[in-house]
């Protein structure tokens, strides 16, 4: 027999297969999906490659396959093909995902029982990695070995690292050396559910809301038929309990539940819920700080089927589930479920695929929906706008069910919300980042010894430019998008369409000279408090306290059980943990999110001011929430005053049916990188000119090819071309084809990556 594989090195520039003879003592064991090793050009050097067809015989004169590495099933493969085409990588890159991670060594003394271990991270994107390789810039073998088994197993020890790839730690240190790898020691998160004792509980008598929802979803678990739900109910109005119901008639009919929530959010707290209604023993949880080894043991539970719920982050969907019964994708908004290192999928979608496949209910749950899945799930809503370009509306032809839950399942009320206006405060002689109405709740809440959490959304690279006298910023004409002020060329510019206009002194709508460039560190407000309030403990968690060492999850601990007064912290904080304690949250300034230059920002601001609302008074005592902003009539501010996503929902498909911005078109990303400043123009320049004769114009929008907004990371240059339009079935047809044709045109240096609808626009 001949097997047909795709060499995964080669994989991206030839995407074609070769043909291996299977050894008459393989042939029991090879099947579609097996990671093989065979040699490979020059001095028959082995090499991994995947087995995607099996046939009679090769018209060539063929090699035989060496050694079989891991088998996946004929339906691994087809999902595998359907995401290379979709987000325009390699099957092999997709394959990766589905493999078990590490080999076959059922070793439990990996289980490291010290206290702190040497754990290794990749230091480069994965991209770089693969380009330099890919530029014959890493040589050695051992060294290239070492850097694809970390590619899936970051945070792997040197003993597991000289164990699995067979090299040695003078290799790792070179690695070190040059710049690929870092050494992070690390306190040990042993696997969660190991000793763990948690008191079973049962489950709960529904309310009408709940029960209403439940019987919709459970019919398509007993008729066995595809649906996607999105449920839809305010933090505590029971969505958890519904998930707990659902996944116990999954297993009593034999089958297996998946369930995605954002990997922050993966805390004990939240794995408590799931093993105390069912018992560690039916659950397996794939997250980013096991071990190998005991990442390794968790996808063998799940696929010897011991395991019947799966919970993981986003790459959990990929688990080897035979005999799927119900996806949950809790905080659906959520953006780490879209993948921004290749492939660039998105969860929601490979799990649609699944759930399709496998016949079972897709349930989408959140309080404060994205705003493409809400408008699936609603009726067309009545937006009469006009629109400003002539690029068609098109609308997403998908149906979603939409349940409801208006209350909260234990009766406990939502905090009340207060606005602060910092014109006024600024106005009033009070500079400190503090109003005087934030300051006095403060001084209250550690008066009676309640817990303050203070919200401050700052993004990294952009800087925006805002008056302090009345709240104006700088938006773009076209794009309605924050502009980004540019030190070096003292200008402002729009990052999705390269207008530029000049920096303004004057503030145009009130004359005021008080315009400046906008931003406030964690660092600076922690100095300050400890200022006003000189006996208060705080806790700082942000980008710098929490490195790969403390853990998100180890700062809230000690804020709640050392009971510190107060935490300030960056989006961070409003995630995973519940703090019975906390009272008062204040935002310093909601300006922060509101004007990042993306299209989502409302949306965003409204799901961070929601969120971190919902942080305050979560059992019984009564909480309170300040905002403080220099817009406090901006929508998205106001709906999150009034807890009102219906609101906030209407007002922004609107704008984005206007602006012609998702649900109504998707954003594709067109990404160029390369060392040689002169091959971005040229192949940016082809690219650009296939897509304007190839796709329709009433239906794409095609800007120019131009320098990203960081348009140089390690003296390599990047560019971009950003495209408006839908990415169906003909326009992904066309994007393909586009690649293939610049890949026969032998790029140095230069790499492409499409996006579709990705988080960052950098
Ligand atoms: P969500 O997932 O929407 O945040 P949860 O399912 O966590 O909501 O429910 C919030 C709280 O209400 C939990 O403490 C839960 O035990 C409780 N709860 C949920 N459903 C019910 C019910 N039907 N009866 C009583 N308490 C409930
Ligand atoms: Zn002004
Ligand atoms: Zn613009």
């Amino acid at each position: 027999m001949v097997a047909e594989v795709i060499i995964n090195r080669t994989a991206k520039k030839l995407n074609t297969t070769f043909d291996y003879n299977i050894p008459k003592e393989l042939e029991d064991y090879i099947v579609i999906g097996s990671k093989v090793l065979v040699p490979f050009g020059k001095g028959e050097k082995l090499e991994e490659g995947f087995v995607i067809k099996i046939k009679e015989k090769s018209e060539y004169q063929i090699k035989d396959i060496k050694k079989i590495e891991d088998n996946l099933t004929d339906k691994q493969i087809a999902l595998a093909k359907w995401m290379a085409k979709r987000y325009f990588c390699t099957i092999s890159d997709c394959i990766k995902l589905m493999l078990t991670p590490g080999t076959r060594t059922r070793n439990k003394e990996k289980r490291v029982q010290d206290k702190t271990i040497n754990s290794i991270y990749l230091k480069k994107d994965i991209e770089d990695i693969n380009n330099d390789i890919e530029l014959g810039k890493i040589k050695s073998e051992k060294q290239k070995r070492i850097l694809e088994f970390l590619k899936n197993n970051e945070g792997s020890t040197v003993q597991e690292i000289e164990a699995f790839t067979d090299c040695s730690r003078a290799i790792v240190n070179t690695l070190v050396k040059n710049g690929y790898l870092e050494i992070v020691e690390k306190k040990v998160n042993r696997n969660p559910l190991i000793n763990k004792k948690v008191e079973k509980t049962n489950k709960l008598v529904l309310t009408e809301e709940q029960e209403n929802a439940y019987e919709k979803v459970k019919n398509t678990i007993d008729e066995e038929k595809y649906e996607q739900f999105l449920l839809y109910g305010v933090t505590g109005s029971g969505k958890t309990e519904i998930y707990l119901q659902l996944i116990e008639d999954v297993i009593s009919k034999e089958k297996t539940a998946i369930v995605l929530v954002p990997e922050i959010s993966l805390t004990p707290q939240i794995l408590d819920r799931f093993i105390s209604r069912f018992g560690e023993g039916k659950i397996a949880i794939l997250h980013s700080k096991l071990s190998i080894g005991e990442r390794h043991d968790e996808w063998e539970k799940i696929r010897d089927g011991e395991a019947k719920i799966i919970i993981g982050a986003r790459s959990a969907i990929f688990a080897p589930v035979e005999n799927l019964g119900i996806i949950i994708i809790d905080e659906e908004h959520d953006s780490s479920y879209k993948s921004e290192v290749t492939p660039k999928y998105q969860a929601k979608e490979i799990a649609k695929y699944l759930a399709k496949e496998n016949k079972c209910p897709l349930l989408l749950g959140s309080a404060t929906p994205d705003i493409s899945t809400y408008y699936k799930s609603i009726p067309d809503v009545n937006t009469e706008m006009i629109s400003n370009s002539n690029l068609e509306i098109q609308p997403q032809k998908e149906k979603i069910t939409l349940l409801k839950l208006t209350k909260r399942a234990n009766k406990s009320s939502l905090p009340s919300v207060e606005i602060v206006d910092l014109k006024e405060e600024l106005a009033n002689g009070n500079r400190s980042m503090l109003s005087v109405e934030l300051y006095s709740q403060i001084e209250e809440n550690i008066k009676n010894k309640r817990q303050t959490i203070l919200f401050l959304n700052r993004r990294g690279y952009s800087t925006f430019i805002m008056c302090r006298n009345c709240g104006y910023t700088v938006k773009c004409k076209n794009c309605n998008i924050s502009m980004t002020y540019h030190s070096y060329e003292n200008k402002l510019k729009c990052h999705y369409c390269g207008h530029e206009e000049k920096v303004v002194t004057v503030c145009p709508e009130c004359h005021s000279d008080k315009i400046r460039y906008f931003g406030t560190g964690t660092q600076k407000l922690e100095q300050e408090i400890h200022k006003q309030f000189p006996n208060a403990s705080t806790i700082r968690m942000d980008v710098d306290t929490v490195t790969k060492k403390n853990s998100h999850e180890e700062i809230l601990n000690k804020f709640k059980n050392e009971n510190i007064d107060i935490l300030i912290g960056t989006q961070m904080v409003v995630k995973g943990h519940h703090f019975p304690n906390v009272t008062l949250v204040g935002v310093i300034a909601a300006d922060s999110s509101l004007n990042i230059d993306d299209y989502r920002a409302s949306e965003r601001t409204f799901q961070i001011l929601t969120q971190v609302a919902g942080r305050a008074g979560r059992e019984n005592l009564p909480g309170k929430v300040v905002i403080q902003t220099y817009n406090p009539s901006e929508f998205s501010i106001q709906c999150a005053k009034k807890q009102d996503y219906d609101l906030f929902f209407e007002t922004e498909i609107a704008i984005r049916k206007q602006l012609k911005y998702p649900p109504f078109c998707d954003i594709i990303v067109i990404g160029f990188n390369s060392e040689s400043e002169e091959e971005i123009k040229k192949t940016s320049h082809i690219i650009y000119q296939y897509l304007n004769t190839s796709l329709d114009k009433t239906k794409f929008i095609i800007f120019k090819p131009m320098p990203s907004p960081i348009d140089k990371i390690q003296n390599k240059y990047r560019w971009r071309i950003i495209i408006k339009g839908r990415m169906d079935e003909e326009a992904n047809t066309v994007f393909n084809n586009c690649l293939k044709e610049i890949y026969k045109t032998n790029l140095k240096t230069t790499r492409i990556t499409i996006d579709v609808n990705p988080n960052n626009m950098m």
